[in-house]
């Protein structure tokens, strides 16, 4: 045998080796998997994480998106299913112009207990706002918009679309709705006794969440004694 032939053979052996093994390598993950009780990974699960922790938070009013301000960013609001289902005519009398205007039953139940309570004081509370939907919500900021209003300026003073308190049917905007209500005799009767009907002034002065102070704005938070019952009142 010359040494060429030799090598020839010596090399074709290595050749079958190496396809040997390569074939038993390629086997083993297919081996594992069979082996193993493999379950997919639900792909679904992960593009929802971070869909919720990434996504720009980001409102479409009229068919153009905006951002959200800072301000407002991770503070979005989720109202019930149900919270259309439950809103409540609120007594006229309370009502500025005895306006027709809803909110949540407990929060207008709430809410007409106090402002009975504070009548007898001799304070005459008037609400003229109560449940915005997201819907009614854009319409207020395209209608500032048409006005020439840009987003951010509107949102220094008015919630986004999705970030309104209004839209849970809970909060409501006492008269005069604006900075000088700060200074009426409403509001001190308000800091004095809204906390016994479960009314809390969301947005007051120098607020740790940096929202500008909006005096006018209480919402209803149901009382509750400490084992989850609602408390009398
Ligand atoms: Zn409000």
């Amino acid at each position: 045998m010359s040494n060429v032939m030799c090598f020839s053979a010596v090399n074709t052996s290595f050749k079958r080796v190496f396809q040997a093994f390569f074939v038993f390598i390629s086997l083993i993950p297919l081996q594992a998997c069979a082996q193993t009780d493999f379950q997919p990974i639900e792909l679904t699960a992960i593009p929802k994480i971070i869909h919720e922790e990434y996504r720009p938070e980001t409102v479409t009013i009229a068919s153009r998106e905006y951002d959200i301000p800072p301000l407002w960013q991770g503070k979005r609001i989720y109202p019930a299913t149900d919270t259309a289902s439950r809103l409540q005519l609120v007594p006229r009398r309370f009502v500025v112009n005895q306006g027709q205007i809803y909110l949540r039953e407990d929060a207008c139940n709430a809410l007409t207990a106090m402002a009975e309570s504070a009548e007898k004081d001799g304070v005459l509370l008037l609400i003229d706002s109560g449940y915005r939907s997201i819907w009614y919500q854009k319409k207020i900021y395209q209608r500032k918009i048409v006005r020439g209003k840009t987003f951010e300026e509107i949102a220094k003073f008015v919630a986004p679309p999705g970030y309104s308190e209004h839209s849970l049917g809970c909060a409501a905007d006492f008269s005069p709705s604006n900075w000088r209500f700060a200074g009426t005799v409403m509001y001190r009767w308000l800091q004095e006794n809204g906390g016994r009907f479960g009314f809390v002034e969301t947005y007051p002065k120098n607020n740790p969440g940096g929202e500008p102070w909006e005096a006018s704005h209480w919402c209803y938070h149901p009382l509750q004694s400490e084992d989850g019952a609602d408390n009398p009142r």
